[in-house]
């Protein structure tokens, strides 16, 4: 419980109503998007509308040594959110404001808490596009989302945030505010900070203003469908694809579960007796270029004994789209916990992975669907189960084990988007070492030596290491 003094200067630096202490809104901050995490409630709520306002609360916090922890829309898939050791949830939620979109220099300039599609639409009328999109575009933040070094389903061609940012304002758990990079395409001065805290999930400074990179919108787009009667057919059109030189905008795949339960609440016809499906787009400004694409598309497609077909309306096209980003929700209505892994393999070992996945899932006798972003070799295995049912928990426990040692045999790694934050610090070492481990160690005691942000996340204390 913090002191009154503290929440009462708090109050002074946000305003009386920007702060939320009622025991029933500390239950609205204990959880974020992920399964099976432990819940928290903080002490406090409080909304910043400056950068201003988080140098005095950092400062505040540091002097009384109070957790502070960052939150953009809390969607994020590893527990990243949750105020583990209680203290301050900063909400960004008010700090929405687009600053400025230059057109000329290809960026616009933002606050966390700028809702990612919202960005895009307000970029839409100059013709450009920020293309990182997760499934949760119209929710997610932009600072949640640098903080996380967020993917979506257009990695595959156009990259993921860390391509994106080109210059930020961070405050320090000094209290001290830092601002690099900006809007020059090339910046090689100093360290490449961007870098550092792209990804670095709140732990080692907080994100008060983004410089996002823009690009031209494709002019002309296609969706396909490819179906395929085994794993190991659609796994190797990926390949294929790639191997013709093509780079779609987007590779998603589907496996029969999860077709079979997105089907059953999208209800727009997608096929539920295959084994695989995979949804797919070309883009790009000129015509011609696109449909050799879509054509060499189809070409991999039936040489691996797939069927294709195209999408023939906008209509066709945003119903296959919606119905994939409605994946996760449709799978989440099966039971009352769903464990969302996004283990990333080399494109070479798609088939080995999905494959594995679904070995894994029969051999722990779970209801587990595989569904994701194909062409970036990033998964999403996802095991369904009752939290009620301890010796499903355990074996589902088990399975998750097995799919991050299988992920990390095929050269992998243990994320491929959704960040370490509390789910999967156990494994860290699994893929970096310990000496790997201790240099995070060594960079968290530098910028935080306190320990203030977001502790609990992602950097493993000894004994958790
Ligand atoms: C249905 C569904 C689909 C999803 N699909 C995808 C997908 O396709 N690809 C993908 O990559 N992710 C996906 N996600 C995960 C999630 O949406 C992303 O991680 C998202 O970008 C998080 O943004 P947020 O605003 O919700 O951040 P939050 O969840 O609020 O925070 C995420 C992390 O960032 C930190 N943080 C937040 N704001 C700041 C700040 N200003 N400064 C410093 N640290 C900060 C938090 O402390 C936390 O550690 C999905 C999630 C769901 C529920």
């Amino acid at each position: 419980m913090l002191a009154q003094p503290v929440l009462s200067q708090l109050e002074q630096i946000v305003g009386k109503d920007n702060i939320l202490t009622s025991k029933m809104d500390m239950v609205a901050y204990s959880y974020d998007a992920t399964a099976d995490m432990p819940k928290q409630t903080p002490d406090v709520v409080v909304f910043p509308q400056s950068s201003g306002m988080v140098q005095a609360i950092v400062n505040l916090a540091r002097e009384h040594k109070v957790p502070i922890y960052s939150r953009g829309a809390g969607t994020n898939l590893s527990g990243g959110a949750v105020p583990v050791k209680k203290g301050i949830v900063l909400s960004f939620q008010k700090m929405n404001k687009i600053i400025n979109i230059d057109p000329d220099n290809l960026s616009a300039v933002v606050e966390p808490g700028v809702i990612i599609g919202a960005l895009n639409a307000a970029v839409a009328p100059h013709g450009l596009i920020y293309p990182p999109d997760p499934g949760t575009v119209a929710t997610a933040t932009m600072g949640g989302s640098a903080a996380e070094n967020s993917g979506g389903l257009r990695g595959l061609k156009y990259g993921v945030t860390k391509n994106y940012i080109m210059g930020m304002e961070v405050v320090l758990a000094n209290g001290e505010k830092v601002r690099f990079g900006g809007k020059t395409v090339k910046n090689v001065t100093a360290y490449d900070f961007a870098n550092l805290f792209v990804g670095s999930e709140g732990t080692l400074g907080i994100i008060t203003e983004i410089t996002a990179k823009l690009i031209p919108a494709p002019k002309f787009r296609r969706t396909l469908v490819g179906t395929f009667k085994t794993l190991a057919d659609a796994g190797n059109t990926v390949s294929g694809i790639i191997a013709a030189k093509v780079i779609p905008a987007t590779m998603e795949i589907m496996d029969n579960m999860t077709l079979r339960t997105v089907e059953n609440s999208a209800k727009i016809g997608l096929p539920t007796d295959v084994e695989a499906m995979l949804l797919i787009e070309v883009d790009g400004m000129s015509e011609d270029v696109v449909t050799a694409e879509a054509e060499a598309v189809k070409e991999a497609v039936i040489k691996n004994n797939g069927t294709l077909s195209v999408a023939e309306s906008d209509k066709e096209r945003d119903d296959l789209w919606a119905a994939r980003r409605n994946a996760l929700p449709a799978l989440a209505q099966l039971n009352n916990t769903v464990i969302l892994e996004d283990a990333t393999v080399p494109r070479s070992h798609i088939t080995d992975m999905l494959i594995a996945c679904q070995d894994i899932g029969k051999k722990y006798n779970l209801t587990l669907g595989t569904f994701g972003h194909a062409g970036d070799g990033n998964l999403h295995p996802t095991i369904l189960c009752d939290k009620n049912n301890k010796d499903e928990m355990e074996r589902m426990h088990k399975a998750v084990d097995e799919i991050f040692a299988a992920a990390l045999s095929f050269g992998g790694t243990l994320s491929g988007e959704h960040g370490i934050g509390m789910a999967k610090m156990k494994y860290l070492k699994d893929e970096i070492g310990e000496s790997g481990v201790e240099l995070m160690r060594s960079l968290k005691a530098a910028l935080d030596p306190d320990s203030i942000l977001n502790p609990g996340k992602m950097v493993p204390a000894p004994a958790e290491a």
